[in-house]
């Protein structure tokens, strides 16, 4: 099984509903979510470290699809699941590879209602809402998945902190600090989930 997640999950993916997904053209961050897009470009205005990253990216065709939970189709020796995302998790990332190892697509599951109810019992600013979505994307889109495309095989994982290792020194979290100091999104300096608004409701 193919699996790398935000430390508990285990997902594989065998197919993604793409219909309907944003054109190509619109570069190889790809969703249909409208939150979800519009966290993308939010990131992609503040941040030169992510455009640089989108551009090098889109230089190798290779893509990443950012999904809510309900696009994600998996199907295992019993034939499909409803999906084998625990909708308890905030997000996970999955290289999808082939036999060989290589790596064209990493799907990155982010579960939005999971999150925005969590602002809705909070009575949240939306700005709160959406800070939170953005520093998802960039623990998970710009500290685990870039790093797969990039090397374009499972050789580019990027790693969540060990355990009774330090966070800073983790791969993702390094990664996932460059784009929140562009973005004034805060350090991360743990490997929990404290560092979101919406922490205060999870019991991580
Ligand atoms: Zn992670």
């Amino acid at each position: 099984m193919l699996a790398l997640a935000i430390g508990l999950v285990a997902v594989m993916p065998v197919g993604v509903r793409t219909e309907g997904s944003a054109r190509s053209e619109a570069g190889p961050f790809i969703t249909r979510h409208p939150e979800l897009q519009a966290a993308l470009d939010r990131i992609a205005r503040g941040s030169a470290s992510w455009r640089a990253a989108l551009a090098a990216v889109a230089g190798t065709g290779r893509t990443a699809l950012v999904v809510t939970p309900d696009e994600v189709v998996v199907t295992d020796a019993g034939g499909t699941a409803p999906s084998a995302f625990d909708r308890s998790e905030v997000a996970a990332v999955s290289p999808m590879s082939d036999d060989t190892g290589r790596v064209r697509a990493v799907l990155v599951v982010v579960n939005v209602d999971q999150i925005q109810a969590a602002h809705e019992r909070l009575s949240s600013l939306p700005g709160e809402f959406h800070a939170d979505l953005e520093r998802v994307l960039a623990h998970e889109v710009y500290g685990h998945a870039v790093p797969y495309l990039l090397a374009g095989d499972l050789s580019g994982r990027c790693a969540d902190p060990a355990p009774g290792t330090p966070a800073a020194h983790a791969c993702a979290i390094q990664r996932e600090n460059v784009i929140r100091a562009e973005l004034r999104l805060g350090r991360r300096i743990d490997g929990t989930l404290s560092s979101l608004s919406l922490a205060r409701l999870l019991r991580h």
